[in-house]
């Protein structure tokens, strides 16, 4: 079962504020290797900030990204 933006983001904010158990640890790292933009929210955060910057690091660049990416373009022609 993933882990929406919602209940990230909840999580997010209650780390700071008591221990997460290791299940709400896990589901929270595995929405956050998917989702840079609760990735970018956690890594504001002094607590989860090492654990989101880690992941961002250890994320390969290319990934499927909706807008992003190199297409090639059959309509330049020399
Ligand atoms: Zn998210």
């Amino acid at each position: 079962m993933l882990t929406d933006c919602h209940q990230a983001s909840v999580l997010i904010s209650q780390a700071s504020e008591r221990r997460l158990s290791l299940t709400e640890r896990a589901r929270l790292h595995l929405h956050l290797g998917v989702c840079r933009a609760c990735r970018n929210f956690a890594a504001d955060l002094p607590v989860l900030g090492k654990a989101a910057r880690a992941l961002a690091a250890g994320l390969p660049q290319s990934g499927a990204e909706e807008g992003a990416g190199v297409e090639p373009r059959p309509g330049t022609k020399g």
